[in-house]
């Protein structure tokens, strides 16, 4: 007798955990997708009898490599450097790259995976993939990340491509490190070949809207999942962690929906201003003085700064909250906390800023529940945005590309939506994007036969 897809799951999350020990975030996204997943492949068998799941989750290739370079007192440092080209079915490997000292496979996997079901609910030709480094960029100067970033560029260039692999920013890479390295990719392949990173300048083949898409994007998913309950940003009170790109331009259309933001972290602690977050003071701070969230009380003495890692900022009553810092952020007790101080709506800016048991707690208290993969796909749409325009070499104007953006994040959250409806897990999105990205690529897995 055939196994239940309940039976073939759980076996198969085993030998995902044994054959990557020691990688707890990986085996976590794996095991939410399963899990998800379970119904359609009830409904689906041949999924499991073409092997499409157990491929979905192994990587295409996966690559580690030295990245030497010296610091500004001479001295030779070594990093590890990562690039998981983890499924191409729909489109060349897509994702961004993570300079952090967190960084190790098991999180550039997760990443990967997480990135390959993103980037097919942006219904946009693009496959999954991610890289990056234990690089700290932290304290070091412009000519130290340049170094840096040459050097990595020098190993990652023979392994891609604008047709084979494109990849972007993510925490600790930005405009600045995305153009060091397509300044040496230009140079090593000798030719001008803009579709290979994207997150660009401007002045030579960047797009209008790309830094403000990850956040804009946040919310117009946030909007639509609102408004289809009858609810509206406007008046209410909202919680943004982090304060990079995503969270500054989250916080920049919370405020243009009429909603305010009170408080807004990086990993030493978080700013409450009861007025409202200054969205210009935040970018004077991170995008030109590169400096700690701490300074905003110096702009805003009524603020207050409160030091401490993490979960402090949840215990701030909100009635929507966007954690945009990083992974893991949001574990069950935070998430009972918020629900406890009337937080209705939960929209994921990070990628898995929510560990399971927090999402499981939103999701058995009624909160709206934005889930990373739909939620914060506007970036990665943009990217693929751009792509086309270096395609084409043309550039649309900013109204144009974030035309296209918002048009995207509605139906995203469209497609999730009704994939949760089909499988009579109403509002239950979570579910709803794992099933609507899964059944995209692997219908194209299933066309190209076993390969
Ligand atoms: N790092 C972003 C993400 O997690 C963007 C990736 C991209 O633009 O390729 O989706």
């Amino acid at each position: 007798m055939a196994i239940s897809a309940k039976q073939y799951c759980e076996e198969l999350y085993e030998r995902v955990v044994k054959r990557n020990a020691c990688e707890p975030e990986f085996h976590q996204a794996v095991k939410e997708v399963l899990e998800s997943l379970e119904p359609v492949l009830e409904k689906h068998p041949e999924y499991i009898a073409m092997g499409i799941v157990e491929s979905i989750i192994e990587p295409e290739r996966q690559i580690v490599f030295r990245v030497p370079w010296v610091d500004d007192s001479g001295q030779v440092q070594v990093n590890r450097g990562f690039r998981v080209q983890y499924n191409s079915a729909i489109g060349p490997y897509k994702g961004g790259l993570r300079f952090h000292p967190s960084v190790y496979q098991g999180i550039i996997k997760f990443l990967g995976f997480e990135q390959t079901f993103k980037n097919s609910l942006t219904g946009l030709p693009i496959g999954g993939g991610k890289g990056g480094s234990d690089f700290d960029p932290k304290g070091k100067s412009d000519m130290e990340i340049m170094h840096f970033c040459q050097s990595f560029m020098t190993e990652l260039y023979r392994h891609i491509g604008q047709d084979v692999d494109v990849p972007a920013g993510d925490i600790g890479v930005g405009a600045r490190e995305i153009g060091y390295m397509f300044g040496q990719y230009k140079r090593i392949a000798n030719a001008y070949e803009a579709g290979v990173l994207t997150g660009k300048g401007l002045t030579y083949g960047g797009s209008l809207g790309r830094k403000q898409a990850t956040g804009y994007g946040l919310v117009y998913f946030v909007n639509e999942m609102m408004k289809a309950k009858g609810m509206s940003i406007e008046g209410k009170t909202v919680l943004v962690s982090g304060s990079g790109n995503v969270a500054i331009y989250a916080v920049e259309k919370i405020g243009e929906y009429g909603g305010k933001v009170v408080a807004v972290s990086d990993s030493n602690g978080y700013v409450y201003d009861a007025n409202g977050i200054n969205v210009e003071t935040l970018k004077q701070i991170k995008e030109v003085e590169r400096k700690r969230i701490y300074e905003y009380i110096k702009y805003h003495p009524s603020a207050k700064y409160y030091e401490g890692c993490c979960s402090g900022i949840w215990t701030i009553p909100c009635d929507i909250a966007l954690p945009c810092a990083t992974q893991n952020e949001i574990n069950e007790e935070d998430a009972r906390i918020l629900v406890k101080n009337g937080c209705k709506v939960v929209a994921e800016g990070a990628n898995m800023p929510t560990n399971l048991e927090g999402t499981k707690v939103f999701l058995d208290s009624g909160v709206l529940f934005g889930p990373a993969k739909a939620a914060n796909a506007g970036g990665v749409a943009t990217s693929a945005l751009e792509m086309s325009q270096n395609s084409m070499r043309l550039s649309w104007t900013f109204e144009e590309v974030d035309a296209k953006l918002k048009d995207i994040m509605i139906n995203i959250y469209k497609n999730t939506s009704k994939a949760a409806a089909e499988y009579g897990l109403k509002d239950n999105l979570v579910a709803g994007a794992n099933i609507a990205g899964f059944v995209r690529v692997a219908e194209a897995m299933k066309a190209h036969g076993v390969v």
